[in-house]
């Protein structure tokens, strides 16, 4: 299992997470063996979003004893009193909640607080009224919140709360299909999920990342539509591997957050920790991918070898990211051994490029970017 810091944290976060919105379709005893075999493979990233409130005790079970070893996102917005899922922004409910889902989980602290599922500024405010970020607020001035997080599927709401500068998290829909056929206001796509352009959702990524504010990420596989050739709006089916590579390669992201419904498919998520490169490489996306998708780099080094030894996929997200304002990407840059000036226009990345980036032309451009 590779680890991704929390930028503002000493937190090691596991690449994989898991998702709790699946895990109800087992029983309580298999969800604890579930979270104990995702524990012992290195897994220590839950979020608690359930759309039921049976597996909380069952995690609770498993995690005596590793508490300290694991980190769970709370939500202050999810409402289990019924048994399932209900969304709220009455504090004293919250407060209730809350109190129920630490009872449940057998602890008396939360790692990442979250606020929970907003993609109006409208709900936003009505939860700023409600008095629910001050009490996430006056929680962590207590320690008992370690961070702040936000759960949203909207970039500009997300957008609005960075400029908060109170998260450290934010959940975050992404992946190809949400990526590549979103669209802007007031157009917005279909599914609801799949909100902002092209350029909307990167541009938020590489906020997050400059702003320093992970990203785990929630429907990796878009409920799984990206699993089926049937389902899948590019009518080509994508692998777990694929759709979780490409997420943990957008500037950011710390975590996939995926959803299991029983020990088989966790399973199958562990089997990414030893998947090859060829099982990982999503650069068929390039052939059906929108028009959107052409000329720009996405980061996949599918285009590697080079002769030159460049990483390309790295110095071209270092780039993106110090033009978006990253101080620290434009330092990372100029500590790479081998930088933009080394490349010796061979074409070969240009042919082998499925994306169609001209980039013996960007290296050119990077380099006297940073140079100039
Ligand atoms: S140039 Fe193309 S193949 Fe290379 S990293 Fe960028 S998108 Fe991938
Ligand atoms: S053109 Fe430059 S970056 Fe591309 S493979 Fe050749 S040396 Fe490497």
């Amino acid at each position: 299992m590779l680890y991704r810091k929390l930028p503002k944290g000493e937190e090691k976060i596991s690449i994989l997470g898991i998702g709790t919105s699946s895990i109800q379709a087992s029983g309580e005893k298999e969800i604890e063996e579930i979270v104990t075999a995702a524990i012992e493979n290195g897994i220590n990233f839950f979020d608690m979003a359930s759309s039921e409130a049976k597996p909380f005790a069952a995690y609770g079970q498993a995690m005596a004893g590793v508490r300290d070893k694991v980190y769970f996102q709370i939500h202050f917005g999810a409402n289990y009193e019924t048994g399932t899922y209900g969304w709220t922004t009455n504090l004293d409910t919250v407060k209730r909640s809350v109190d129920w889902q630490l009872k449940a989980l057998r602890t008396n602290y939360i790692d990442f607080g979250f606020i929970h599922c907003i993609d109006e500024s409208a709900d936003l405010h009505e939860v700023e009224k409600a008095g629910i970020i001050r009490y996430i607020e006056e929680l962590k001035g207590q320690g008992v919140v370690r961070h702040i997080g936000l759960s949203s599927h909207t970039p500009k709401l997300v957008n609005e709360v960075l400029d908060m500068g109170i998260l450290d998290m934010l959940m975050f829909s992404i992946n190809p299909a949400y990526d590549y056929a979103g669209g802007s206001e007031p157009n917005y796509a279909a599914d609801s999920y799949a909100v902002g352009s092209v350029e909307e959702r990167m541009n938020l990524y590489r906020r997050c990342e400059t702003d320093g504010v992970g990203i785990s990420v929630m429907k990796a596989f878009s409920g799984g539509q990206l699993l089926n050739a049937k389902t899948s709006p590019f009518g080509k089916a994508l692998t777990e591997y694929q759709c979780i590579q490409y997420v943990l390669d957008k500037p950011g992201v710390l975590t996939a957050l995926t959803g299991v419904r029983n020990k088989a498919d966790l399973d199958k998520i562990l089997g990414f920790c030893h998947a090859s490169p060829e099982e990982k490489d999503y650069s068929i996306l390039g052939s059906f991918a929108p028009q959107d998708a052409d000329g720009k780099c996405v980061y996949c080094n599918h285009c590697q070898p080079c002769p030159a030894g460049l990483d390309i996929g790295l110095i071209n997200k270092y780039y993106d990211l110090a033009n978006a304002g990253d101080a620290l990407a434009k330092s990372h840059y100029e500590n790479l051994a081998v930088k933009a000036d080394a490349c010796v226009q061979c074409g070969h990345c240009n042919k082998r490029c499925p994306f169609h980036v001209d980039q013996m032309n960007r290296m050119q451009e990077i380099d006297s970017w940073f140079c100039g």
